[in-house]
């Protein structure tokens, strides 16, 4: 797949090879000839290409994949996502159909389904290590997979269809009969004549069978033929988490190679604490008082996973590692200096000498404003904030540790008590936010919570027409809503300049 430099390998090595990696140094190879648009990835690449095509393509690829994550996590409708992904789709990972070519396959067609098929792969290789990975990627792809789905043209997608052999059962006629009131009553159709039927495991069809959509009987899903698309979604997604977790297997191998492990360890690193809506100095507010000295009186703008560990950081006077450091990075991102850092880390543990406070915590500040350790990217800058994101799945909470998001991580008992402490009282909000909750929409929760308590300023920007919709998207990050809180309870004394123009 890559082009390899053969003198690069120790002879010594090499013949110290055993015959598994023997296997995966002498690919199958398999031309492809890219009949169709759309790709199950079922055969890997085995053509040449550069170090910086295999780099290049990947992070292409990703980005797309971001911003497919990012509508998801913003509760974007399937029509607000197509419309957002198309154009990027169409700059970073274009797929032509048959049809806009007059001259068959052309190179033009070949050359983008190479990237989409290779990036694809690449990718797959950066993100089986963990099982959190495995499972973002696999959610991710299968929704860039639909969206390319419900776009392509009729006939090629047919075609795509009958080229991958699913074998599944059709229902016949007579069994159709026979069952004929239970697939109505199941499916909600007024006449069985003009629907077919496929009949298979129930197990491969989840959404379907979740939402009732199907017949069950004798271990098997009826499955009506307008529902094909969930049914090949349901194939691909299983195929893609089977050979993740086999992929994941012949990682090791990969050791051998020293050019393509720091790729693939960027790329996945990258991916696990990506914020696509996120970047440096974003979530500070130029001008505002953020010192030491004005935390408590800002903390009001906080949103409750902060705002929990600044009530037990004044409570405790201390706050375990984790806590430390997800609430550092928050106040670094809100424009908190590194010296203010230290003071208010100082103050707040009261309890410590400073000979103790220095040898045990002031190095870790530091180290989060990048002003001491770390490799040389990180130097100067440090670690950004935690997104919602990574605070939500990254490193749940044990006894006695503060850290994590609220809505995610706490009881609903102590959800409600901590929300009410914090003033949220309203009833209906209350409710909403447990529903949220057991729907594991934590994200929603907080950005319900958000909106109750600013609810005059949100209507008066949005009267005034001075703040757009994005402006008012929904929140996926701490120091966003750190931000948007500051500014819509200081409307009209914040300079223009400094105002949401995102
Ligand atoms: Fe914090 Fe995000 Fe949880 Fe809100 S949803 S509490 S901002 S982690």
């Amino acid at each position: 797949m890559m082009q390899y430099d053969k003198a690069r390998i120790d002879p010594k090595r090499r013949a110290g090879l055993d015959y598994k990696k023997k296997q995966f140094a002498s690919p199958n190879y398999k031309q492809q000839d890219y009949a169709h648009r759309l790709n199950f990835y079922e055969v890997p690449p085995t053509e040449e290409i550069t170090l910086e095509q295999f780099e290049q393509w990947a992070i292409d690829r990703l980005r797309v994949l971001s911003e497919l994550e990012t509508c998801s996590y913003r509760n974007k409708t399937p029509a607000e996502t197509a419309a957002h992904i198309a154009p990027i789709l169409q700059k970073f990972l274009p797929l032509s159909a048959n049809t806009s070519s007059s001259s068959g396959i052309d190179e033009r067609l070949k050359n983008e389904r190479k990237k989409d098929h290779y990036s694809h792969f690449i990718l797959r290789l950066a993100f089986s290590s963990t099982e959190d990975l495995r499972r973002r990627f696999a959610r991710l792809e299968t929704m860039l997979f639909r969206f390319r789905f419900q776009q392509d043209d009729g006939k090629e997608r047919r075609a795509f269809i009958e080229n991958l052999n699913f074998h599944w059962d059709i229902v016949p006629e007579e069994e159709k009969r026979e069952l004929s009131e239970d697939l109505l009553a199941t499916t909600g159709f007024k006449r069985l004549e003009d629907e077919s039927w496929f009949k298979v495991d129930w197990d491969k069809v989840p959404e379907l069978v979740e939402r009732r959509g199907v017949f069950l009987r004798k271990g098997k899903a009826y499955v009506p033929m307008r529902e094909q698309l969930s049914m090949i979604l349901a194939e691909f997604t299983a195929r893609l988490e089977r050979a993740l977790e086999f992929t994941s297997r012949a990682l090791p191998r990969l050791d051998e190679d020293d050019r393509l492990m720091p790729i693939l360890e960027h790329l996945s690193h990258n991916f696990g604490t990506s914020d696509s809506t996120y970047s440096e100095g974003e979530g500070s507010v130029p001008g505002a008082p953020i010192t030491a000295a004005s935390v408590d009186a800002l903390s009001q703008h906080f949103p409750l996973c902060m705002r929990n560990l600044h009530i037990q950081l004044r409570k405790n006077a201390h706050l375990k590692h984790f806590g430390r450091l997800q609430y550092t990075l928050f106040l670094k991102g809100i424009g908190l200096t590194l010296d203010d850092c230290i003071l208010f880390w100082r103050q707040s543990f009261r309890g410590f000498t400073d000979d103790e406070f220095n040898s045990k915590y002031k190095y870790n500040i530091r180290h989060s404003y990048g002003d001491v350790g770390g490799d040389s990217n990180r130097r100067g800058r440090g670690y950004p904030p935690y997104s919602c994101q990574k605070i939500l799945t990254d490193n749940s909470p044990g006894a006695g540790q503060t850290h994590g998001c609220p809505y995610r991580h706490f009881s609903v008992d102590n959800l409600m008590t901590l929300l009410q402490s914090v003033g949220v009282n309203d009833k209906e909000v209350l409710r909403g936010v447990k529903e949220d909750v057991s729907k594991t929409r934590f994200h929603i929760a907080c950005n319900r919570v958000f909106e109750w308590s600013h609810k005059a300023e949100i209507k008066k920007v949005r009267d005034e027409g001075t703040w757009s919709q994005s402006d008012l998207d929904t929140i996926v990050h701490p120091n966003t809503y750190f931000k948007r809180s500051y500014l819509l309870k200081n409307l009209g004394k914040v300079p223009k300049d400094v105002e949401m123009t995102t």
